[in-house]
């Protein structure tokens, strides 16, 4: 039985990014660039001014006060004009070209500006106020490289040069496929002993937070035509996942009807808890994730190797959660043997990360997820975690690096 570790890896290991396509610019947020980009033209394009105020030659302004006859007028969006004379300034505005001869600007607030004339009241020195051609970006320079996430700023860049189309990887389509006969969907009705499916929405929102797009499947029920019929719908997706039927039990279906369709298992059974009965296989180059059922399970296990993977395939080179080192606030018991991800809520103690156990750690207590900030690592051989162990925790909410905290405490 592999460890969570070598699960890890033994996944990745199978998986390839998925192929480019070429999309709008608009919808790249977040997608992650497939080749280089270089610069076609430099920018700025041209030498034009970074103020309002008025293109001057620097050699006539060495004495203070002095004043220039303004012979033009160059908005931002305005034509390059002619040379400008000695002892004329041009009116010029930010963003504007500024015309030959002139090798300063002085911004408004520096002149006594009287319309036909300027008086400059203040020194100028050459260059200033001036944003030179190509000082930020050179023609044919690498402005991105492959593989990077496009924010904001990236696509700030790619837009100043022209660029509609942009080549990113495909986004994953993910199959997502419940199974159980306890299972009714949310709006039917509910009785004791049913489950509402709400793991196959769980699972869609973690698709759709790192930018996949999930195919709901629906249920499965515990019987072989079921399966078949919507496993076979599941496995034309770029990656599929089932949830439940992936234990021991006589109704758990789901690894040996896989099997029959062609889907080759990497692994089932991973020394950890929650998540022990994970199997991962794979169908034609995609992977197969059967997660086990309870639904804090799911997550965790969606967490562990589906996300990772995922990523891998939309052209990610970050996979993993930071991992973060904390103090433990509780005393923590289990039996040795299997690793166990503890929910955790943390919070900034002075020195560094506070973890407080998140309740009750049982995978079918819905309210624990919830408090979890991360999953902090009680090692298999281990009966007793103290408290003030130190642990080690993949966080669940990143944003806690940069200083945002939760103060939480134990049920
Ligand atoms: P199983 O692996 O089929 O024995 O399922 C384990 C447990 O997970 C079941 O008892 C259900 O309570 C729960 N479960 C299974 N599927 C779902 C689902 N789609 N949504 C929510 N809970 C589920
Ligand atoms: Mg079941």
């Amino acid at each position: 039985m592999p460890t969570f570790d070598e699960a890890r890896q033994i996944v990745l290991s199978s998986i390839k990014p998925l192929g480019v396509e070429r999309v709008s610019i608009l919808e790249t947020a977040g997608r992650v660039l497939a080749e280089d980009i270089s610069a076609p033209w430099s920018m700025p394009l041209c030498d034009n001014s970074a103020m309002d105020g008025f293109a001057v030659r620097s050699a006539d302004c060495t004495s203070v006060p002095t004043t220039l006859r303004v012979t033009g007028y160059i908005p931002a969006g305005g034509e390059i004009c002619g040379a400008v004379e000695p002892g004329c300034a041009i009116r010029i505005m930010t963003g504007a070209p500024v015309p030959p001869g002139c090798d300063a600007v002085v911004p408004i607030e520096d002149t006594d500006d009287s319309g036909d004339t300027v008086t400059m009241l203040h020194p100028v020195k050459p260059g200033q106020h001036i944003r030179r051609t190509a000082e930020d970006v050179k023609a044919g320079e690498t402005i991105i490289t492959a593989g990077t996430l496009l924010r904001s700023p990236e696509i700030s860049m790619l837009a100043s040069f022209g660029r509609a189309l942009v080549p990113v990887h495909r986004r994953a389509r993910v199959a997502i496929l419940s199974t159980g006969d306890e299972l009714v969907e949310l709006g039917e009705p509910l009785a004791p002993g049913r489950v509402i499916n709400s793991n196959i929405l769980s699972l869609a929102a973690a698709v759709r937070e790192i930018g996949g797009e999930p195919v709901l499947l629906g249920i499965a029920r515990d019987n072989r035509e079921s399966h078949l019929e919507k496993m076979t719908e599941g496995l034309r997706a770029d990656a599929f996942i089932t949830s439940a039927g992936v234990s021991a039990g006589d109704r758990d279906l789901v690894r040996d009807l896989l099997a029959e369709l062609g889907v080759k298992q990497l692994f089932w059974k991973v020394d950890m808890k929650p998540g022990g009965p994970t199997a991962v296989a794979m169908f034609e180059g995609k992977p197969v994730f059967s997660l086990p059922g309870n639904p804090v399970s799911t997550m965790v296990t969606f967490e562990a190797f589906a996300r990772p993977a995922l990523l891998k395939m939309m052209g990610h080179s970050r996979l993993f959660r930071p991992v973060v080192t904390a103090t433990l606030m509780n005393d923590l018991r289990k039996k040795p043997g299997k690793m166990n991800l503890i929910r955790v809520a943390l919070q900034s103690g002075e020195g560094g990360f506070l973890a407080y156990s998140s309740g009750i750690q049982q995978t079918a207590m819905l309210k624990t997820m919830l408090r979890a900030d991360a999953l902090a690592v009680f090692p298999a051989e281990l009966e007793v975690l103290e408290q003030g162990a130190i642990v080690r925790c993949h966080l669940l909410r990143e944003e806690l690096l940069m200083g945002e905290e939760r103060a939480e405490s134990a049920d």
